[in-house]
């Protein structure tokens, strides 16, 4: 898994933001993670933790909010809301969902001192 990548890609966004904002000590980040981005909630949280020691996100808590991807069925093109790659239709059953989005991950919001 690339968990350890996305900790430190979101820790070098913390830092632009502290040096934009002035904060110094972040205590809570607010995560939106696609619901088909291949990434573990709680194998993040465990990596955060690890990689922001020293830094001024140490001890922030990772509030980490998975966001349904939306998509349209191939077969009969209702619009869905898709939870997992391998989801059927609600209308038509079949298994062949496209997708737009849902495996994006972005900071939501920062709360800092
Ligand atoms: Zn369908």
């Amino acid at each position: 898994m690339h968990e350890l990548a996305l900790c430190l890609g979101i820790l070098t966004t913390i830092e632009k933001q502290a040096e934009q904002h002035g904060f110094s000590q972040v205590r809570t980040v607010r995560l939106n993670i696609g619901m088909l981005a291949p990434v573990a909630s709680e194998a993040l949280r465990n990596c955060f933790e690890i990689a922001s020691q020293g830094t001024m996100a140490a001890g922030a808590v990772l509030a980490i909010e998975r966001i349904p991807a939306r998509g349209w069925c191939a077969t009969c093109a209702t619009p869905v809301t898709v939870q997992d790659y391998f989801e059927a239709c609600p209308r038509c059953g079949r298994p062949e969902l496209i997708t737009t989005g849902g495996d994006e991950l972005s900071i939501a919001e920062l709360e800092v001192d």
